[in-house]
């Protein structure tokens, strides 16, 4: 295929056709920050890859803006900086600003924008929404007062088999991730896979199983391969001090499921505080079997009920 030749930031680069200029720039080193962007469904939300195009009076925004022949394309002009200013701002005027004790404190994308574009959430007051927090799902977190609206979980959790818990509910400023009906994640069909935990760009969706076990700088990540069955599924074994605390889905690529199955299978394997679960029997604490623990716990139940294991 024919490549397209246009200039970036005054560098001369060629592309192949059909090439999103968000992707042209990224592919030859230029910064462009993204929050909803999912390669495989380009959708347009968040506005922050908004770039500067010559001939064109608006900025477009380069994730669903296709390369052209002789295209003058800037990536960090004073406008661009400017635009991608003012939506940090209006995003972190609805924000908790809660980083201190916030799980993703250190790998949150709206936190690493806002310190490059020097956006500190006060340039514009209003009203804050106070959600409370949803922790019904034993595994995952969640905290839509931090929430950006980027869709990434929605779209994601509409390709995981025969689910489509998540969609935007409500409108205007109430607008909303929510599951039918509204109900608690742990009440939803949800399946605990992790796909939307694995993509969301900021604190809104965090793993129970590391809260308060470290900050995201002190936790190494060792990308290991399930074996369990032939799928082959990505996973994060998440080290502290050498010792293995969690097992976290990786960020989900195409065809790549996520199972429970697996995750928690290496974790009940891997994770040394989890290795002898303690059941009181008889008045005292006595070390059991992680079949009967969790069987008691509900969740070998959950997961048989909904064909999981
Ligand atoms: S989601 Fe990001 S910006 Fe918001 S409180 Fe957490 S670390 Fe800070
Ligand atoms: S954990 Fe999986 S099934 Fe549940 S909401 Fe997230 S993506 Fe959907
Ligand atoms: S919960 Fe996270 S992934 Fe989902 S829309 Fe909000 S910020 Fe995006």
């Amino acid at each position: 295929m024919a490549g397209i030749e246009l200039t970036i930031n005054g560098r001369p680069v060629t592309v192949p056709a059909g090439t999103s200029v968000l992707d042209a720039a990224r592919a030859n080193g230029f910064f462009v920050p993204t929050l909803c962007h999912d390669p495989q469904e380009p959708f347009g939300a968040c506005r922050l890859c908004v770039v500067a195009i010559k001939g064109m009076r608006n900025l477009p925004a380069s994730c669903v803006t296709t390369v052209s022949p002789g295209m003058e394309v800037q990536t960090e002009s004073e406008a661009v900086v400017e635009a991608r200013r003012t939506i940090l701002e209006l995003l972190l005027a609805n924000h908790p600003l809660d980083c201190l004790t916030c799980e993703r404190n250190g790998a949150c994308r709206l936190q690493d924008y806002a310190y490059r574009y020097n956006a500190k959430g006060l340039r514009f007051n209003g009203g804050k929404h106070r959600y409370p927090r949803d922790l019904s799902n034993p595994y995952i977190a969640r905290d839509l007062n931090k929430c950006v609206l980027c869709g990434l979980c929605v779209r994601t959790c509409d390709r995981v088999s025969e689910r489509r818990v998540l969609d935007f509910a409500y409108r205007g400023f109430n607008t909303r991730v929510a599951t039918a009906m509204d109900e608690p994640l742990g009440e939803s069909a949800c399946v605990s896979c992790g796909r939307c935990v694995a993509v969301c760009p900021v604190g809104a969706l965090s793993w129970r199983s590391l809260a308060g076990k470290g900050r995201t700088w002190q936790i190494a990540k060792e990308p290991v391969t399930c074996t369990f069955c032939e799928a082959g599924c990505l996973f994060d074994l998440n080290r502290k001090d050498g010792r293995v605390i969690a097992v976290t889905p990786r960020e989900p690529g195409p065809g790549r499921p996520l199972c429970l199955k697996g995750r928690l299978g290496m974790e009940l394997r891997l994770v040394e505080d989890a290795a002898a679960p303690l059941l009181k029997k008889d008045g005292r604490f006595q070390e059991t079997s992680w079949a009967e623990a969790l069987g008691l716990t509900g969740i070998i139940d959950r997961m048989r009920e909904r064909g999981e294991i």
